[in-house]
């Protein structure tokens, strides 16, 4: 049996990309998720195609999933999701802080409101899933907080700034997470290259968009990090997978 199976994982930014794809593949391990993100549509159609109780690819895998409404710059929002993920399942094994977005500009363009954006969905919201489900799990004296930071938390490249930032801001929170898990709470921080989601439609500036555009034609499939994030939780309880950073095999940076 995977050591995924009955894990009760919430995801957030489940519902596109590399949320919606290890979502998909956790359901097939067994897993039982609580989805969350802005778009309810989305949401609803990803859990519709998880049967209850049936899983994915393997109907023998029990994996199942219910979604919450969420956006995770709302702190009550994010405590909201980790009550009703507790009271659906009676426990929180798994938090992925995956929501992120990625509106990359030169800083000379002052693009003051989407500096603010991301600060507030990838550092904040980050924030804002430990701060909610960090004392459930020391109660529980076990727990596994991923997160996803990026090859630009490891980087910095010009014309990203911020958002490169956020994502050193992620790496230092997984490693203090690290560092004070008292033999309890698994940190794992992801760090991806180019991977095809939905997150360069979110940059505005027309120079940065067009020579990401070509950039991101390397960029591969999600379920590359999803099969990252499984291999994290199916170790056992004394084994903390730390840092994976995942590229294009063609992708230099
Ligand atoms: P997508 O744009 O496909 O997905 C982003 C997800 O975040 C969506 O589900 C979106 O859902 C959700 N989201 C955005 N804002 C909020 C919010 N305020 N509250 C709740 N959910 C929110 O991009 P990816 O799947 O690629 O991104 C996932 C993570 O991976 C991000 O943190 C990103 O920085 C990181 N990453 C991605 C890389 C790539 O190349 N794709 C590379 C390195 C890191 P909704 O709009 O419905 O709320």
């Amino acid at each position: 049996m995977s050591l995924i199976q009955n894990k009760v994982v919430i995801i957030t930014g489940a519902s596109s990309g590399l949320g919606e794809a290890t979502a998909r593949r956790l359901a097939a391990s067994g897993a039982k998720l609580m989805l969350a993100a802005r778009r309810e549509d989305r949401l609803k159609e990803l859990v519709a195609a998880i049967p209850q109780g049936g899983g994915f690819a393997n109907a023998k895998s029990g994996g199942t999933a219910t979604y919450r409404v969420t956006d995770v710059v709302d702190r009550a929002q994010v405590e909201a999701l980790a009550k009703e993920t507790l009271s659906t399942y009676g426990r929180i094994d798994v938090l992925i802080n995956n929501a992120g977005l990625m509106p990359l500009s030169p800083l000379d363009q002052v693009k003051v409101e989407e500096w603010d954006q991301m600060i507030d969905v990838n550092i904040k919201g980050v924030l804002y899933g430990i701060a909610a489900v960090l004392p459930i799990m020391r109660q529980q004296k076990s727990g596994h907080i991923i997160n996803l930071s990026s090859v630009a938390g490891h980087k910095v490249f010009s014309g990203s700034a911020v958002y490169c930032a956020t994502k050193y801001a992620v790496r230092a929170i997984s490693e203090g997470l690290r560092l004070e898990s008292n033999g309890e709470i698994r940190s794992t921080n992801i760090s991806p290259g180019a991977i095809a989601t939905e997150l360069i439609s979110t940059i505005s500036d027309q120079d940065t968009a067009a020579r990401m555009n070509e950039f991101y034609t390397i960029a591969i499939d999600a379920d590359a990090i999803a099969r990252a994030i499984a291999y994290a939780i199916e170790q056992p309880g004394d084994v903390d997978v730390n840092e994976i950073i995942i590229r294009p095999t063609r992708q230099e940076l």
